[in-house]
């Protein structure tokens, strides 16, 4: 199977990478089912379960130092200079090196953003309520706060759920009217009277092009974790577990 514009890392896959952030020598994946060094978040200890594992060492991550957070599905931002809890957010920033920022999903979208010239990097967890809430806007902000330029960020959007698969009703889709009037429409198809397959990949492309990142700069995998539930977690086939997206800065 190809996973392009992936590039995959073990056999079957561990985790996979972004050619684009591999050339700008930024170590990040994103993980898949046979990566085991994630744990519930609610285990004391924190989300890494490193001992025994070979966590994400050959990735050039040490997620003992990583930065995470109790994700909210809102907007909220923190810049970090470290690693450890974060706090409750869903956008988390920085400008030190080597300080790996983590993201946990299960269907929604995590949003990568790095402007090279300012050595700067954003990560984001973004599902419709990230969406409406605003918080692919937030992350561009949270990058020009740490001293990136959205006009120079390169963006990434790692493996989460296609609108193959991502069926909602009417709230949801009130919401997205409300939030978006005149532009919501694009991003849905009808499945019938009172449901839309909703396209979290478009809008959120699109929401960063109106924040201002260019469009030959973003670079969606495309790869759905319903489709493919075997591979991936997919909360809305069931999975209780979780995709890790980290990065950090060269
Ligand atoms: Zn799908």
């Amino acid at each position: 199977m190809t996973y392009a514009p992936l590039v995959p890392h073990g056999d079957p896959p561990r985790y996979f990478t972004f050619p684009s952030l591999t050339a700008l020598r930024v170590a990040h994946a994103t993980t898949t089912r046979h990566f085991d060094g994630a744990t519930p978040f609610r285990d004391p200890s924190g989300p890494f379960r490193l001992e025994g594992t070979s966590g994400l060492d050959d990735a050039g991550i040490d997620l003992s130092r990583a930065a995470y957070a109790r994700q909210m599905h809102g907007a909220a931002v923190a810049e970090l200079t470290g690693g450890g809890f974060a706090g409750e957010v869903d956008v988390l920033a920085t400008k030190s090196p080597g300080v790996p920022l983590a993201i946990f999903t299960a269907d929604c979208l995590a949003v990568t953003l790095y402007d090279a010239d300012a050595r700067a990097l954003v990560l984001a967890h973004v599902g419709w309520r990230g969406t409406v809430r605003g918080a692919p806007q937030s992350a561009v902000a949270a990058l020009e706060r740490v001293g990136g330029r959205a006009g120079r960020t390169l963006a990434t959007i790692a493996p989460s759920i296609g609108p193959c698969c991502y069926e909602v009703d009417e709230p949801v889709i009130g919401d997205f009217a409300e939030r978006y009037p005149g532009r919501w429409d694009r991003w849905v198809a009808s499945a019938g009277p009172g449901h839309w397959m909703l396209d979290l990949w478009t809008a959120n492309e699109e929401l960063l092009m109106s924040a201002g990142v260019a469009r030959e700069r973003i670079e969606t995998a495309r790869l759905c974790t319903a489709c493919n539930a075997d591979l991936l977690f997919s909360y809305r086939k069931g999975n209780r577990g979780r995709l890790v997206t980290v990065a950090a800065l060269p």
